[in-house]
């Protein structure tokens, strides 16, 4: 079964329509602050897809683009600005930054008040998805989750193997699996023998960011495999696993594109109205 990420995006939108009627008739008016610093050509393709589900569903959202060089101090006041407005529900900050502010992100992200940090990113709310349940969450991650959900996918007791440990990928994951009752393996770089892992996991998620890296040998018959993967090859977008070969061997799989792109965009809508 091929999880076209069209069905659930779709499912998420009407859920996230049915929150934004409840708010509006309360005159409450969600809107999200898209900040942009520079002009990365990828960033400004994910930011339009944003921005277009977002006009669809009727939710509000305003541009701030802000220069390249702009400084560290600079984009923290911005951020502070917009925390203050009363206006704004919900900010985003487009990653990647800049080179020269790279590795300031988390410090940067620190000045996007916990309430309004659409993505989950900022340190408090990566602390309170530990603690609590509902709470906002990254979007693929909790993307993912409804997927698998909508899917009526038992994860009790399930190992899931996840590669990749990002910040905004792999380790939120591992904690929203962790409290579906999943045993969870988180793998990266430094793991040694990933097969041994990935062909016993009955969900195995990948999110590494190598075009093709998991191929059939490395997963098990009758499993589940999530593409979190977005990569360029010759001009064409392919997700992190083989997707022709390991498509005939698993149970369910999600394609690249038109996959777990689709839901994560869904999901931001759905953080934008959920979390006001
Ligand atoms: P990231 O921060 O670059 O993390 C990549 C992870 O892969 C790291 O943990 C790294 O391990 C691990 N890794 C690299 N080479 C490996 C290897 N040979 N064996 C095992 N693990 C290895 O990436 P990310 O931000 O999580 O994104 C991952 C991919 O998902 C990218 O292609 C990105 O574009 C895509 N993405 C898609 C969506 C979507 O909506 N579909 C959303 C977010 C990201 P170390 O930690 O040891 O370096």
């Amino acid at each position: 079964m091929i999880l076209e990420g069209k069905k659930y995006a779709e499912l998420i939108n009407n859920e996230t329509k049915e929150i934004l009627k409840e708010l509006n008739e309360k005159s409450i008016y969600p809107c999200l602050a898209v900040v942009v610093v520079g002009n990365d050509h990828a960033s400004a393709v994910y930011v339009r897809n944003k921005k277009r589900v977002l006009d669809n569903l009727g939710i509000s959202n305003m541009d701030v683009v802000l220069p390249e060089n702009i400084s560290k101090e600079e984009l923290e006041k911005k951020l502070n600005e917009l925390s203050n407005n009363k206006v704004v529900t919900s900010i985003l900050l487009q990653l990647p930054l800049p080179e020269h502010l790279k590795e300031d992100t988390n410090e940067i992200m620190s000045h996007i008040c916990s309430e309004k940090d659409v993505d989950g990113f900022t340190a408090e709310n990566i602390g309170n998805l530990d603690l609590y349940k509902n709470v906002i969450a990254p979007c693929t991650p909790a993307g993912i989750i409804k997927m698998l959900k909508y899917e009526n996918v038992e994860i009790d007791g399930k190992h899931v193997v996840i590669v990749g440990r990002s910040n905004i990928v792999g380790k939120p994951l591992a904690k929203l699996f962790l409290r579906e009752n999943a045993t969870v393996t988180i793998c990266h770089s430094y793991t040694k023998d990933l097969r041994k892992f990935t062909s016993d996991a009955d969900i195995l998620i990948a999110a590494v960011g190598k075009a093709n890296f998991i191929t059939a040998d490395m997963v098990k018959e009758d499993s589940i495999v999530i593409d979190v993967g977005i990569n360029r090859v010759n001009g064409k977008l392919v997700g992190d696993v083989d997707f022709e070969h390991v498509k005939e061997k698993v149970e369910m799989i999600t394609p690249v594109p038109g996959g777990v792109g689709k839901i994560t965009t869904a999901m931001l809508a759905y953080n934008v109205v959920r979390y006001i």
